[in-house]
């Protein structure tokens, strides 16, 4: 699909990337721009943010970063027409839609007729459910279990009849397409061959939405003792296991509301909480947790709290998915339900006020950590050194490094040991780590080389915000005194728009090819590191100091190669040499 120039001009003009973003981001307004979580990246302190004037983004964490185009495209992983289409419907401008390609077209198809397929479907168990005679145990069941017709109703609740050709028979008469039938799960094919059968049978069905309401597919349980207890659709075009969870589309607004959301395990954990109007709730159905799902729930609440039963499966289930929040930076609290509960039996028994006391108790992850740890080992000398032992292996994926220290205190005053001798412990596994990827000392970037790449961001900052002294920067060839050859590459692509056109950002951003780029030009847009008055003043003064920076050293080293080589300190030089090179390549790398 081509979308003409004028449509996206258009949509530059009409959206607004504040509106956009705070459909998936929460945002907070603070100075000149607003902040909040990341969704590309995982963190707990939000450094991403929303320009309004200038209609970019930028993460100072993950350093993502664009305009409302390359926001939408990365955040729904979509194209830039996708994203064109979405915007436009979202603002009213209408597209004409000619040159879509074929296969595209074709998955479009595909989806749409998925999703259809699967509503009918949903119609026909609900009825199952309500009116069929079979639907009785069905019906008794859920009675039993204390769910409301209102939720049902609600949730779309159904019964998948004991026979094998319910859903086949269906289709077929709908004369739905063998291939699109194929694909939605909901029919398996005979071993013979000769024909196809029901993948859900005698069962309780749960239509599983996704956030827009439409039914991704669906969950099963058995009323008895059958095995499997849960069935769920495989995944399908429409179905990503990984970024669906229960009942977030009904959920999404009560979690906004309340700050925080839990997450559950079961259908009838998720079901009987929102009966009990506990409805900032989702429900992972077993499936284990991905950082898709903590980044999406991010979008709607600052604090998850993780609802586990008490017995060994609950607690190596909490571990497990422990290691994906911790990742995501994100404030998670894990909630044990007492001995012999789940989150179904426990509100049924004690209601909407005890559950939301006993949350407020949830512990945070180290200290649920910690606390299974003492369960398994005990408190006496041998029990609290493999404390230690099994504790600093979380510990070093802290990323907040304020965060850790206080977990480190913690632990120390808890197994009464020396505070020194946990860090030294921790220090130790960090150290032989084989990827490095948690910085445990604060290590300072001590090197000057990268001062003087500040300077050269700064300049190129100064040129996107302050179109009027690019002038200057060409009268000085600032450009030929940069160490950095990625951002004399950028400069020069920015020395080639016209800033007389007008909305000069966007339109620098329009003219990079790759997604890097136009990170970096969010990035460098978003710097307001310079007050609004004698910016003449400032930039000369940088451009000034990079000259005469790059001057200096270039002579210091030359002078000591030279005097190596006179005096023949082949250590000398080959360190020199190193040096230099180690510059050089620190600059290839930005
Ligand atoms: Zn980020």
């Amino acid at each position: 699909m081509y979308i003409p120039e004028e449509k996206v001009s258009e949509i530059l003009n009409t959206s607004d990337i504040v509106d956009v973003i705070s459909e998936s981001v929460i945002l907070k307004k603070s100075g000149r721009n607003f902040f909040g979580l990341c969704p590309f990246h995982s963190e707990k302190t939000p450094s991403f943010s929303v320009n309004a004037n200038k209609q970019i983004f930028h993460c100072f964490g993950c350093s993502a970063g664009g305009n409302v185009f390359s926001y939408v495209m990365k955040y729904h992983a979509i194209t830039f027409p996708e994203a064109a289409k979405m915007l436009a419907r979202k603002y009213n401008i209408t597209i004409e839609t000619k040159q879509i390609n074929p296969a595209k077209r074709k998955q479009l198809h595909l989806k749409e007729s998925l999703f259809r397929l699967n509503k009918t479907v949903m119609a026909v168990y609900f009825d199952g459910l309500k009116n069929s005679k079979m639907g009785e145990t069905a019906r008794i069941y859920l009675e039993r279990r204390g769910i409301s017709n209102e939720v049902i109703e609600l949730f779309k609740l159904g019964f998948s009849p004991d026979k094998w050709e319910t859903i086949v028979q269906v289709l077929k008469e709908q004369k739905i397409s063998k291939s699109v039938c194929e694909q939605s799960g909901l029919i398996l094919e005979k071993k013979q061959k000769n024909g196809y059968y029901d993948r859900f049978r005698n069962r309780i069905m749960f239509p599983i939405f996704d956030i827009n309401m439409q039914v991704a597919g669906f969950g099963g349980r058995v009323m008895d003792d059958a095995m499997p207890k849960y069935m769920n659709s495989p995944e399908t075009p429409v179905y990503n296991k990984s970024r669906i969870l229960y009942g977030l589309h009904a959920a999404k607004q009560f979690c906004r509301q309340e700050g925080f959301v839990y997450i559950v395990e079961g259908y009838f954990d998720f079901l009987s909480l929102y009966q009990h109007d506990i409805k900032n709730t989702v429900a992972s159905l077993g499936t284990a947790l991905t950082s898709d799902h903590v980044r999406i729930l991010k979008g709607y609440a600052a604090r998850m709290i993780l609802v586990f039963d008490s017995d060994a499966a609950g607690i190596s289930a909490a571990k497990r998915s422990i290691k994906i929040f911790m990742n995501e930076g994100v404030d998670t609290r894990i909630l044990v339900l007492p001995q012999g509960h789940d989150p179904d039996s426990y509100v049924v028994k004690h209601g909407q006020k005890a559950f939301n006391e006993l949350a407020l108790k949830a512990k945070t992850i180290m200290q649920f950590l910690l606390q299974v740890a003492i369960d398994t080992h005990g408190l006496s000398v041998e029990g609290r050194i493999r404390i230690l032992e099994d504790m600093k292996q979380h510990l070093i994926l802290i990323q907040d490094s304020a965060l850790r220290s206080l977990y480190v205190k913690e632990l120390a005053e808890t197994l009464n040991i020396d505070e020194k001798a946990v860090l030294e412990k921790v220090r130790e596994l960090y150290l032989s780590h084989p990827e490095k990827k948690f910085i445990l000392m604060d290590g300072k970037k001590q090197d000057d080389i990268l001062e003087s790449d500040r300077r050269e961001e700064q300049i190129i900052s100064l040129m996107l915000n302050y179109p009027e002294i690019i002038d200057e920067m060409k009268n000085k060839d600032v450009l030929t005194y940069f160490y950095s050859e990625k951002l004399k590459n950028l400069a020069q692509k920015i020395l080639s728009v016209d800033p007389d056109k007008g909305a000069f950002i966007t339109n620098v951003m329009a003219g990079m090819e790759n997604t890097e780029d136009q990170e970096l030009i969010a990035s460098y847009a978003m710097d307001d590191f310079i007050s609004e008055q004698d910016i003449r003043k400032t930039a000369l003064s940088i451009i000034h100091r990079i000259i005469r920076v790059r001057k200096k050293r270039e002579n210091t080293l030359t002078t000591k190669i030279i005097s190596a080589e006179k005096g023949c300190d082949s250590d000398l030089m080959d360190l020199l040499k190193k040096k230099q090179a180690e510059i050089q390549q620190l600059h290839d790398q930005l």
